[in-house]
């Protein structure tokens, strides 16, 4: 029986509907949560996530402003905005889009964010509140992967993970999540040895390494919930007929707007033998500008701590 489909979309549809009850809570308590997104440079898929983020807010009725730099910004131009935005009242969440122009000190700007505001969940404060498991803002892409696996009834406490990569927005989180949540958890990167059989050993096995289609279905146990993080882009239509064989939808994207998406995993030898996967487009995308969302109400309620418990996921 092929894959069960864990469809990203419904659950961050679940999540969003949820947020905005908090947030009539919240404004009847004379309180409007507010995100303030930076973008610096050219980036053509920051542009869009940025917007993204911005339009998802006003969906939900989250105050939000987008302040754009150009490529030629300094790092002391990005510290004073990111200052004034700490000093500001009425924003609970401050997020700097990544990548900045090459000339910002990116770690330095990253650092001036006041961990009440860090909705990314990037302060190594926040870094360490999450290793100590105690309140804080937990990053989103890794949070959202928690919930795809909680919603979907996954069972994660005695079962074996393992995490493809390393990075810290991504791959070492999610491992300290699972950890948290009881999953036995291995860390594999570019350097890990028989990849393959290591990976096999997982009931769950979280893709985050940046490789469209290199994890395929000699990686996967039988049975095992499948994670897709990757994005990807494929451009030729032996691509397509590789990774998508007989789908008209990827052939047509291809042939019309010259690449369709591709995750890490490759869903054609996958989907017979995983037990679930996330899909790419759909799946673990959607969650995190949920996650986002969940966490400027967080922040809001975290700096007014009389108005409810904030409690880490
Ligand atoms: P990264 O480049 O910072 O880290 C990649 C990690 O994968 C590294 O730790 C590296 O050691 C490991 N790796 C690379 N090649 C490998 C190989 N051949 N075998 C084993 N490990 C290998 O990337 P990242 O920021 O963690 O993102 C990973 C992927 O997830 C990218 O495709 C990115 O676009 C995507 N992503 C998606 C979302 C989302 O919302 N869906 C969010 C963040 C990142």
């Amino acid at each position: 029986m092929p894959a069960r489909i864990l469809s990203g979309i419904a659950i961050r549809d679940q999540i969003q509907a949820e947020v905005t009850v908090e947030i009539e809570q919240l404004r009847e308590a004379g309180v409007r949560p507010g995100l303030a997104v930076i973008l610096a440079g050219n980036d053509p898929g920051s542009e869009i996530y940025t917007r993204n983020k911005v339009k998802t807010c006003e969906k939900l009725g989250i105050y939000s402003e987008r302040m754009v730099f150009p490529e030629t910004t300094t790092t002391e131009e990005l510290l004073s905005q990111v200052k004034l935005l700490n000093s500001r009242s009425e924003i609970d969440g401050i997020l700097v889009q990544l990548p900045l122009p090459s000339q910002v000190d990116s770690k330095q700007v990253l650092l001036a964010v006041d961990p009440q505001k860090d909705v990314d969940g990037f302060h190594p404060m926040n870094v360490g509140n999450l290793v100590t498991q105690r309140p804080g803002l937990v990053p989103c892409t890794p949070a959202g992967i928690l919930e795809i696996l909680k919603r979907s009834e996954i069972p994660i406490k005695g079962q074996r993970a393992v995490v493809i990569g390393r990075s810290d927005i991504v791959g070492k989180p999610v491992a300290l999540l699972l950890m948290h949540h009881h999953a036995t958890v291995t860390v594999c990167h570019s350097r890990t040895q028989n990849l393959p059989a290591v990976c096999r050993e997982a009931d769950i096995l979280v893709a985050a390494l940046g490789k469209p289609g290199m994890v395929t279905g000699e990686f996967v146990k039988p049975g095992a919930a499948v994670i897709d993080v990757g994005i990807g882009r494929i451009t030729t239509l032996e691509e397509v007929e590789r990774f998508f064989p007989g789908d008209p939808k990827r052939r047509s994207q291809v042939e019309t707007k010259g690449s369709t998406l591709l995750g890490d995993i490759d869903p054609s030898t996958v989907l017979p033998v995983a037990g679930a996967l996330t899909p790419v487009p759909g799946g673990v995308g959607p969650l995190t500008i949920a996650m986002l969302m969940v966490n400027t109400v967080r922040a809001a309620r975290l700096r007014r701590s009389h108005l409810a418990a904030y409690v880490a996921t």
